[in-house]
C-alpha cells in the first residue's frame, strides 16, 4: 500500500497542485494523511452553505468555487451543470429521452413530483476584482440543441481564463427538491440530495466538456475539496460525502459541516428515521476504513450483510486494483419507494434492500458491492461517464460479479411475489458468474444496438445500460479467459495506479492492456468496443457414420481382403453466424473416450472438419471451454449424437426448473 501511495503523491506533485484551496477544517479525529496531502489536482473546489426547508421542499444555497484552468488553452466562458432542471418539465432532454426509451408513464407523473434549480447569483473574482456574470448567463444545449433544456448554463467572460490561472466564482441558487427522479429527491421526510448544486464543467484543451443531463448517462467533474455546511431540521440524521467535522445547533435547526478532499462530487442525505451502525474494515496490507451505515429501521436485521458486502468490496478492490485512500465510507439504505437506491457518490453510496431478504439471495450484497466498487472506478479513476460510461459501469459490473463469486458463492435465483413483498429463493438454481453475473440475458436481445465507442449519451436510451454494463462485463470476462486472471489483474492494478485521480480515456485502458499482457489486443477491442458486431458460433452439421468400403477394406486390387475394424467418418461444419470474429477451437469426443481438437481462426462464415477414426463420435462443441462469453447463443455451440448426457441435461434443466417452479409457485399461491 505504501509504495503506491507514495507514487501517487509524486504524480500529484508533478502535476503542480495549486495552493489556493479552502482551508481544511480541524478534523475531529486529527485528520487522516489522505486529507492533509493532495492526491488529486484539486482544481475545482467548493465551499457550500445550504439550507433545506422541509415544508416547501426547497434548498437555498451559496457556493464559492475555486477553479483553476488545467487545460493548455484559455477558457472564454464558464459553464455549469444545473441537473435539477432535467425535471423542470417534460420537455427537457432527459425527459424526452426517457420517454423515447419507452417510459411514457414518466410524462404523467404529477406536477407535484417535478423539481428545478434557479441560479440567483453568479459573480467571478479575479485578482481582487469582482464581475457580475449573472446578467450574461444563458442556457445552452451543446448536445442536441433543445431550446427547452436548461441543464447547462454558460456565462461568457470578457477576459478568458488563462491556462494555469485560478479564479473564484460565487454562485447562489434556489431549488425545489423533486419527488425522486434519477435517484435524487425526496419522499415523506426522507431526502437524498445529489446533483443538486451548480457544478462547473470540465475544461479541456478542446473546450468545455459540459454535457446536458441525459437520461442514460451520469456525470463528469474535476477533483477538488468540498467544505459544505448543511442546515437541516434539528434531530434529523445527516450522511454525506466526507466526514462531519463540526455541528452547530440553533433553535430547531442544526448545521452539519462536512469536509472531503480529492473528490469530484458531493451528495448528502437527511431523515429523522435512520439507524446508524458503525464498523471498521481492516486488512493486513490495505489502509483501514471506518464504515458508517445509515439503515432504515425496518432493515435493522440486515446491517451485518451491508457491512460484510462493503468489506468484501474494499478487500477485493483493494487487492486487485489498489488501496482505498479516504479512510471512511458511508453506506445508505434509502427509504422504501424513495427510488434513491443503488447509486455512487464519493465516499458515500446508496445500496437498497427490502424488508424480507433471504440469505443467499443476490441482494443486498450485489448492489452493495457494485456501489462500493464505484469508489474505485468513478470515484478514484474519474472517467467521463457521459461519454465512456462502460469504463466505470462495465469494469465495475465485471468486478462485482467476480467478487460475488469469491465472497458470496453460492447465491441463488430469487423471485418476488405479492407485489415484491414475498421473496422465494430457488435453492436448486445457483446463479453463475459467467451468465448471470455478467448479465447475459439482458444483453442478448439488444447486443447489436450500439457501437460501444459511440459517446454513451448517444446510445439508444432503451438499451444503453445493457451495452454499457453487460457487454463490458462479458468482454472483460472473455479477456480473463483468454489471458488468465493473473494477467487481467495486473492490467487492472496498473491502470488504477496510473490513472487514479485522473480522467483516462478508453485508449488509455486499451494501451495498458496491450502493455501488460504483452499482446496486441487491438483486434479484440476494435470489435467489442469499436463495433456493434455480435458473436455467435454454432455447430451446424455433425455426422459420424461408417465410412464407405472404398479405400477402407484393403487396397484396390489387393489379393487378400484385410478385415479391419469398421472406421467412422466424422463430419463437423461450424458456422460463424455473427459478424464478430474470434479464434476458437472445435472439440469432438468419441465413444471410445478419444478426443479430437481443431483450432480455427474463426474468420470464414463456415468451416468443414472431417476425420476418420475407429470409433463413432458422440459430441461436437465449438469453443468447448466457453472462452467467448459474448457468444449470444450458447445453445447452438454443441451437438450430440446420443441421447442427452448429463451435461446437456443439466443445461436444459435450469431453464426448465425456472419455468416449472415459477408455475408451481404461482398456482400454489393463487389457485
Ligand atoms: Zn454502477
Amino acid at each position: 500500500m505504501l509504495p503506491r501511495a507514495v507514487a501517487l503523491l509524486t504524480l500529484v506533485a508533478a502535476l503542480g497542485v495549486h495552493a489556493r484551496q479552502p482551508t481544511p477544517p480541524p478534523s475531529p479525529d486529527g485528520g487522516s494523511p489522505a486529507e492533509q496531502t493532495a492526491l488529486s489536482p484539486r482544481n475545482a473546489s467548493y465551499r457550500i452553505d445550504a439550507r433545506l426547508d422541509h415544508d416547501t421542499r426547497t434548498i437555498t444555497g451559496e457556493a464559492v468555487i475555486t477553479w483553476r484552468n488545467t487545460a493548455s488553452t484559455a477558457a472564454p466562458s464558464l459553464q455549469f451543470h444545473l441537473y435539477y432542471n432535467a425535471w423542470r418539465n417534460t420537455e427537457s432532454s432527459w425527459m424526452r429521452e426517457r420517454i423515447l426509451g419507452g417510459n411514457r408513464a414518466i410524462a404523467n407523473r404529477p406536477a407535484e413530483d417535478f423539481g428545478w434549480i434557479d441560479m440567483t447569483a453568479m459573480r467571478v473574482t479575479r485578482q481582487g476584482v469582482q464581475t457580475d456574470l449573472f446578467p450574461r448567463r444563458r442556457f445552452i444545449a451543446p448536445d442536441d440543441g433543445n431550446p427547452q433544456d436548461r441543464t447547462v448554463v454558460e456565462a461568457p467572460l470578457a477576459t478568458p481564463v488563462a491556462p494555469g490561472e485560478t479564479i473564484e466564482i460565487q454562485v447562489a441558487w434556489t431549488s425545489r427538491v423533486p419527488r425522486t427522479f434519477a435517484r435524487t429527491g425526496t419522499i415523506g421526510d426522507f431526502y437524498f440530495i445529489a446533483q443538486w448544486f451548480p457544478k462547473i464543467g470540465v475544461f479541456q484543451d478542446e473546450g468545455w466538456n459540459c454535457h446536458q443531463f441525459h437520461s442514460a448517462t451520469e456525470f463528469f467533474a474535476d477533483f477538488g475539496t468540498y467544505d459544505v455546511r448543511l442546515d437541516v431540521p434539528r434531530g434529523w440524521m445527516v450522511g454525506a460525502t466526507g466526514r462531519e467535522v463540526e455541528r452547530t445547533e440553533a433553535g430547531d435547526r442544526t448545521t452539519h459541516r462536512y469536509y472531503q478532499a480529492d473528490v469530484h462530487d458531493f451528495a448528502w442525505t437527511t431523515s429523522p428515521d435512520y439507524i446508524e451502525h458503525r464498523a471498521r474494515f481492516e486488512h493486513p496490507t490495505l489502509p483501514a476504513v471506518d464504515m458508517r451505515l445509515l439503515l432504515q429501521p425496518e432493515h435493522g436485521s440486515q446491517a451485518e450483510r451491508h457491512i460484510e458486502a462493503t468489506r468484501a468490496a474494499l478487500k477485493y478492490y483493494g487487492e486487485w486494483y489498489g488501496p482505498y485512500p479516504y479512510g471512511h465510507v458511508t453506506i445508505v439504505d434509502p427509504a422504501w419507494q424513495s427510488g434513491a437506491g443503488g447509486m455512487e457518490y464519493p465516499t458515500f453510496f446508496t445500496a437498497g434492500t427490502r424488508w424480507l431478504q433471504p440469505a443467499r439471495a443476490v441482494q443486498p450484497e450485489s448492489v452493495t458491492i457494485h456501489e462500493a466498487g464505484h469508489q474505485f472506478l468513478y470515484g478514484i479513476v474519474a472517467t467521463n461517464e457521459v461519454e465512456h460510461a462502460w469504463m466505470d459501469e462495465g469494469l465495475n459490473t465485471y468486478t462485482q460479479a467476480r467478487i460475488m463469486d469469491e465472497a458470496f458463492y453460492p447465491h441463488y435465483y430469487a423471485k418476488r411475489y405479492f407485489g415484491g413483498f414475498v421473496p422465494w429463493v430457488f435453492r436448486d438454481l445457483p446463479l453463475t458468474r459467467d451468465v448471470d453475473g455478467n448479465r447475459m440475458p439482458a444483453y442478448r436481445p439488444v447486443a447489436g444496438n450500439d457501437d460501444q465507442s459511440t459517446p454513451t449519451w448517444r446510445y439508444w436510451p432503451g438499451s444503453a445500460s445493457a451495452i454499457t454494463y453487460n457487454k463490458t462485463a462479458l468482454w472483460m470476462h472473455t479477456l480473463e479467459r483468454m489471458l488468465g486472471w493473473e494477467t487481467v489483474q495486473r492490467i487492472l492494478s496498473t491502470y488504477f495506479d496510473r490513472y487514479a485521480f485522473r480522467h483516462p480515456d478508453p485508449e488509455d485502458f486499451f494501451s495498458v492492456a496491450n502493455e501488460v499482457s504483452g499482446e496486441d489486443l487491438t483486434w479484440f477491442f476494435d470489435q467489442v468496443y469499436g463495433s456493434s458486431n455480435t458473436f455467435d458460433y454454432a455447430i451446424d452439421v455433425f455426422r459420424s457414420q461408417p465410412a464407405t468400403a472404398n479405400g477402407f477394406f484393403g487396397e484396390p486390387g489387393s489379393q487378400t481382403l484385410e478385415i479391419r475394424q469398421m472406421p467412422y467418418r466424422t463430419t463437423v461444419v461450424v458456422r460463424r453466424l455473427g459478424e464478430g470474429i474470434f479464434p476458437t477451437n472445435v472439440r469432438v469426443r468419441f465413444e471410445n473416450g478419444d478426443e479430437e481438437r481443431w483450432q480455427w481462426d474463426g474468420r470464414d462464415r463456415w468451416k468443414l472438419f472431417e476425420i476418420e477414426r475407429p470409433a463413432r463420435a458422440i459430441s461436437a462443441e465449438v469453443d468447448p471451454e466457453r472462452v467467448l462469453l459474448l457468444d449470444v447463443d450458447m445453445t447452438n455451440n454443441s451437438a450430440s449424437l446420443r441421447p442427452a448426457g448429463d451435461r446437456a441435461a443439466t443445461k436444459w434443466s435450469l431453464a426448465w426448473l425456472i419455468w416449472l417452479q415459477d408455475h408451481l409457485l404461482t398456482y400454489g399461491f393463487f389457485v
